[in-house]
C-alpha cells in the first residue's frame, strides 16, 4: 500500500475529481451567414465524482461522449459550461491554475504512436516533461531509467530507441512512463489498451493495476471494452448521447443493471463461453446521433420500455440503492411509466 499523499489537502472524503454541470455543444450557432447550423450536443450537462485512490470506468457507445468529457477535463477542449474540481479546488481558479492541475493530471491516449514524439528517444520522451518542469537534465534521465524499469522495459536494451523501433505495447508503455513523470494523481486513460493484441493487453491491465498501487494513483477509466472495466474498475458510469444514463458500483451495474441501455450495453457483450454467444443484436433502432438528440429521453426511440412520459419529460438520475443511480422513468415511482415502482 502506498504512503499518504502529502498533496492531499480536501482529505479522503473529498472527491480527487468531481465535475459538475459539464457542458460542450460543437457546430455553429445561428449567424449571419448560417441560420442555425448543426449543433453537437457532445457533453450535455454531466455530473460525476471520481473518489481518491478508486477506478471510475466510463462506457458507452461511440459518440456517447466519454472522449469528449476527458479533454474537456484537460481542457484540451474548452467547456461551454460546468465546473471542474480536483481535490476540492476549482480548476483555473487562483488556488489552482491549469497548469499545477496538469501536473497533478495525466492522460494516456489510444493511439500510442501518434501520441509519442517520432524525434524523440524512449528516454527523452519520458525525461522531457521533467525537464521543462526545471529538473536538471542528468536527474531527468535518472528518472527516465527508472521509469522505464517500472513500467517493465529494459533501459539498456530500449532507452535510446525511437518510437517506431518499438512494438504497439512497448510504445503505450513509453506513453505511461511519460505520464508518471510529472508524479501525476489522476490519470485519465482513454481506450489506452484498446489498440493493443490481447495478450499484450492483458499485461499492460496488470502493469496499470500494480502501478496504481505503487503510485497511490486514481484512474478515469474509458473503455468500450465492457470485460476489461468489469476486471479493473470500482464504479462504472455509461454515457449515452452526452449524459450520464447510470452510474454506481461496478458490482451493481453488471449485476443489477436498472437502466434499459445498461442492459442493453451488456447484452452485446460477447460472451466469453463460446456456446454462449448470440447473433441477435440487442439495440435496435439507429446509432446514436448526438445531433439534435430526441426530446424526453435521449434513449426512447431505441429503448424496449419505453412509454408515454419517455419521449416527452426528461429522466434525472434517481437512487436505486446505495450510490447506485438511473436515469431512467422506470427508476422513479412518481414519473408515470406504467412499469416505474409505483404502478
Ligand atoms: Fe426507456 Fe423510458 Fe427509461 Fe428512457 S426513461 S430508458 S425510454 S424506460
Amino acid at each position: 500500500m502506498s504512503a499518504p499523499d502529502p498533496r492531499d489537502r480536501g482529505g479522503p472524503g473529498t472527491p480527487l475529481l468531481s465535475v459538475r454541470g459539464l457542458v460542450k455543444h460543437f457546430g455553429q450557432k445561428a449567424g449571419f451567414l448560417s441560420k442555425g447550423g448543426a449543433i453537437v450536443r457532445a457533453v450535455d450537462g454531466v455530473d460525476f465524482d471520481i473518489a481518491k485512490g478508486e477506478t471510475l470506468g466510463i462506457v458507452g457507445e461511440s459518440g456517447c461522449g466519454k472522449s469528449t468529457t476527458a479533454r474537456l477535463i484537460m481542457r484540451i477542449i474548452r467547456p461551454d459550461a460546468g465546473a471542474i474540481l480536483f481535490d476540492g479546488e476549482e480548476v483555473g481558479s487562483a488556488a489552482l491554475g491549469l497548469a499545477a492541475f496538469r501536473r497533478q493530471a495525466q492522460m494516456v491516449f489510444q493511439d500510442s504512436y501518434a501520441s509519442l514524439n517520432p524525434r524523440l528517444t524512449a528516454l527523452d520522451t519520458i525525461a522531457f516533461g521533467p525537464r521543462i518542469q526545471g529538473l536538471g537534465a542528468r536527474a531527468a534521465r535518472a528518472q527516465a531509467q527508472d521509469l522505464l524499469h517500472r513500467v517493465g522495459i529494459d533501459p539498456i536494451r530500449f532507452a535510446g530507441r525511437y518510437p517506431h523501433e518499438l512494438s504497439g505495447g512497448q510504445r503505450q508503455r513509453v506513453n505511461i512512463a511519460r505520464a508518471l513523470a510529472l508524479s501525476p494523481r489522476l490519470l485519465i486513460l482513454d481506450e489506452a489498451v484498446s489498440a493493443l493484441d490481447k495478450s499484450v493487453e492483458a499485461q499492460v491491465l496488470n502493469l496499470l493495476l500494480d502501478l496504481k498501487d505503487e503510485f497511490g494513483l486514481t484512474y478515469m477509466f474509458i473503455s468500450h471494452d465492457l470485460h476489461t472495466v468489469r476486471l479493473i474498475c470500482d464504479r462504472v458510469m455509461v454515457m449515452y448521447l452526452g449524459k450520464v444514463a447510470e452510474v454506481g458500483a461496478a458490482e451493481s451495474i453488471f449485476e443489477t443493471p436498472r437502466h434499459p441501455y445498461t442492459e442493453a450495453l451488456l447484452a452485446s457483450m460477447p460472451s466469453m463461453d463460446p456456446d454462449r454467444r448470440t447473433e441477435e443484436a440487442p439495440l435496435s433502432g439507429d446509432p446514436p446521433n448526438p445531433i439534435d438528440p430526441p426530446p424526453g429521453c435521449r434513449f426512447h426511440p431505441r429503448c424496449r420500455a419505453a412509454a408515454a412520459p419517455c419521449s416527452r419529460i426528461e429522466p434525472a438520475l434517481h437512487a436505486v440503492g446505495g450510490a447506485h443511480r438511473a436515469a431512467c422513468h422506470l427508476a422513479d415511482p412518481a414519473s408515470g411509466h406504467p412499469q416505474s415502482a409505483a404502478a
